[in-house]
């Protein structure tokens, strides 16, 4: 079977044999969570419940007015026992709601439908905005949004994206294999509310299992499921447009100026849920994996969750840890604390014993253009990475820092183990901090 693909990226180890034979087992909610109320790219929600307060699972405790807003809800019932700031993924502090679980999972769910394809176009898009949705596959976009484009543009695609090319994460992989109709569902859904024509699923030839799965769920539905080269970032939204509809986004655009939207098959999947069992966003399927881990697993984890609970139902770390990652190798963020809870972006936790995350040493660039040839954005990292390290953010910028799509395979392929990519964004903060003081 011919399979597709983009010009750049790397193969990495991908090491999804840890897990991807894992069925999804349901993780039992922590006695306490702590849910930040900024869990999604866009201005934080403000908090409308406060210390004392009783909250029902599924009800509405943050809001938000701003246009990349997103609502938050409670993933547990039981008493709020604080609105506070709490260490968060990022690295930053971030207000929270702390709840303390009742163990009753007392609801306070949305309407149901038991058919919800009847729904207008309008009423799905209203219920993706009240069930708080985003993007699952980690830039957690609110949906709505990217729902909502232009009047003046018309979609004719719409692509779910089941390639989860980041190395050890198999959440999509499984969802696929084990939720094939719901995801589904929620794909002709995604459609209806962006008024798509056609459908497209890409699966990576990694994923054999989940392809033959779709496909034997989706033809009858006029979906295409196509094959996708095992390559790194196959998931990044333009590398997977050029390699299924052979389209390219603009520098600096975004899908829907070529006519296509894409999803993840984990927001496929919350889409369904949302509209048909009138669940907001309240879990999420998350893969522990790696070599730091006694039981590598693939887990269904109410958001708020700590991390430190999910490693210990993993069975715990081998050894002494050297690396926590929020996410897979490739894009993933290193950890400080664990208390830091799952987000609606957390698709995985990898963790790596300290034999196996030496620090790295830069060494001085060979000239040999590697960093060039597996750029997937098609820039040139090592002068950017230049430009940056000399505050010379106009000529980053020309040199087109903002199109970087932070997949991290210059730094990765580089022989002298060079930041580039930490250079390159420093340089992509600095232009839009900078951007953000000119309109302020
Ligand atoms: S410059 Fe950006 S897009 Fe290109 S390889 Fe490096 S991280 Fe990826
Ligand atoms: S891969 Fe590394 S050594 Fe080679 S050109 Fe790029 S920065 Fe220089």
């Amino acid at each position: 079977m011919k399979k597709k693909s983009f010009r750049g990226g790397v193969h990495p180890e991908y090491a999804k044999d840890l897990t991807s034979e894992a069925p999804i087992k349901t993780l039992i909610p922590p006695t306490e969570v702590i849910i930040p109320l900024q869990q999604h790219m866009g201005a934080p929600a403000d908090p409308i419940v406060k210390k004392g307060d009783y909250v029902r699972m599924g009800q509405l405790i943050g809001e938000s007015n701003q246009v990349l807003g997103a609502k938050v809800h409670a993933s547990v019932s039981g008493e709020v026992m604080a609105v506070e700031l709490r260490p968060h993924l990022t690295g930053r502090s971030v207000r929270s709601v702390v709840i303390r679980n009742d163990g009753q999972d007392t609801p306070a769910f949305l309407e149901r439908n038991c058919d919800p394809i009847q729904l207008s176009r309008a009423a799905i898009r209203n219920r993706v905005a009240e069930a708080g949705i985003v993007g699952s596959g980690g830039a957690a976009f609110p949906t709505v949004i990217k729902l909502s484009p232009p009047d003046d543009i018309s979609i004719d695609y719409l692509i779910i994206n089941g390639s989860e090319c980041e190395p050890y994460l198999t959440a999509d992989d499984r969802m696929m294999v084990e939720y094939p109709e719901d995801v589904i569902l929620g794909a002709k859904l995604l459609a209806k509310a962006c008024d798509a024509e056609r459908i497209i699923i890409g699966v990576e030839e990694n994923k054999m299992q989940a392809f033959h799965s779709m496909h034997k769920h989706a033809s009858s539905h006029g979906i295409d499921v196509v094959l996708l080269d095992a390559k790194y970032p196959q998931g990044g939204e333009k590398q997977l447009i050029k390699a299924l509809i052979n389209r390219e986004v603009p520098s600096n655009g975004l899908p829907f100026q070529a006519g296509v939207i894409v999803h993840n098959v984990g927001t496929a999947l919350a889409v369904t849920q949302a509209c048909r069992d009138g669940m907001p966003f309240i879990r999420r399927v998350v893969t522990i994996s790696g070599a730091g881990v006694n039981d590598p697993s693939n887990y269904w984890v109410r958001l708020g969750t700590p991390f430190k609970e999910i490693i210990a139902t993993a069975g715990g770390f081998v050894g002494e840890p050297g690396k926590v990652l929020a996410g897979g190798p490739m894009m993933g963020l290193a950890q400080f604390d664990l208390d830091v809870p799952v987000i609606k972006g957390t698709s995985g936790i990898t963790v790596f014993r300290r034999e196996d995350s030496k620090p790295l040493d830069p060494m001085p660039c060979i000239k040999c253009a590697r960093c060039v040839d597996v750029c997937p954005a098609y820039l040139l990292p090592t002068r950017i990475e230049a430009y940056s390290m000399n505050a010379m953010w106009d000529e980053s910028v020309e040199y087109g820092a903002m199109d970087c799509i932070e997949c991290g395979c210059c730094t990765y392929i580089c022989p002298s183990k060079r930041f580039l990519l930490q250079w390159i964004r420093l340089a992509k903060n600095e232009i839009i901090s900078a951007k953000r003081r000119q309109t302020e």
